[in-house]
């Protein structure tokens, strides 16, 4: 078994990760950086982030693992006191793989035939980079659907619906339901401008695409990274084909870690 570990970079979780590292080598797994089996980041749900980015590019070969140092996580829902039996389940193989969908964006630029893709784990949001209005062109499956004038636009998964989503006024979506969900940030709703008001979930192949109205200069973050945009010419959002795996050890429903997380 081939792992890798990505600490969130505090005292506490490096300590911990020093503690499983030595564990797991000490149980003949194999430490290797570049091409793991299996990731296990320690920190939190950022901090899943973060590996998520960093191993993204071999995304269908990597299983992933989240321990917590700070507070339960929706990725991060591993306990400090459980590492040892963690340890023990990967060693074994003594585990199942789950997978959650991703949300790819497409950006075409004014440049014909140039393009650049990315994934998201949680979600993609759009601003204007200068603080204004942002103004789009919203098409569903090709068709206009409305002249977006507000704040920005954020395009979650369904394990992202707990977080950004979740503050935009959106649903929560469980994560065996293949969509992506577009909220709203800020709209602007009066006799003139128009936009629907509700967050919409859109199954796979239903593909957004948002258009400059007049192009300028966009913000774009895909979870915790931030980009600048220029010379855009549409912005594609939709279910990714690639789905993200994680290791599950023993049962943790979904709707479980909702309440733990928001009820008590
Ligand atoms: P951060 O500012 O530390 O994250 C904000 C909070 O979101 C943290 O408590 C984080 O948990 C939590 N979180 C991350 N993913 C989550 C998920 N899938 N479900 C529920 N909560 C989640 O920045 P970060 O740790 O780099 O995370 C980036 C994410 O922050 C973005 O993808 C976005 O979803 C979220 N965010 C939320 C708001 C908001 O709610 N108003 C605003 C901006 C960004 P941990 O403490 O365990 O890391
Ligand atoms: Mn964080």
């Amino acid at each position: 078994m081939r792992f890798a570990v990505v600490s969130k970079g505090d005292t506490k979780s490096n300590a911990l990760t020093d503690k499983m590292m030595n564990y797991m080598l000490g149980m003949d797994m194999v430490l290797d950086e570049k091409s793991p089996e299996i990731v296990v980041s320690v920190g939190g749900d950022g901090t899943l982030l973060q590996a998520f980015h960093r191993y993204q590019h071999i995304v269908s070969d990597v299983s992933f693992v989240g321990v917590h140092t700070g507070h339960l996580g929706f990725y991060a829902d591993w306990g400090q006191d459980e590492v040892e039996r963690l340890i023990m389940a990967l060693k074994n193989d003594d585990f199942e793989v789950v997978e959650y969908p991703l949300v790819e964006v497409m950006i075409h630029y004014d440049k014909v035939g140039m393009e650049t893709k990315y994934l998201a784990l949680n979600e993609a949001t759009l601003r204007m980079t200068n603080g204004s209005t942002l103004v789009m062109d919203v098409d569903i499956r090709n068709r206009h659907f409305e002249r977006f004038r507000g704040d920005g636009l954020c395009i979650s998964t369904p394990s992202g619906s707990t977080a950004y989503n979740k503050a935009l006024g959106g649903a929560i979506i469980h994560p065996s339901i293949e969509a992506v969900q577009m909220t709203e940030i800020a709209s602007i709703n009066n006799r003139v401008f128009r936009t629907v008001g509700s967050p919409l979930v859109l199954p796979k192949h239903h593909f957004v695409n948002v258009r400059p109205v007049n192009s300028e200069e966009y913000q774009m973050t895909i979870d915790h990274v931030n980009l600048v945009h220029k010379g855009v010419k549409s912005i594609q959002f939709s279910v990714a084909e690639e789905k993200i795996r994680f290791a599950r050890f023993r049962p943790f429903p979904f709707w479980q870690r909702v309440h733990d997380s928001f009820i008590s």
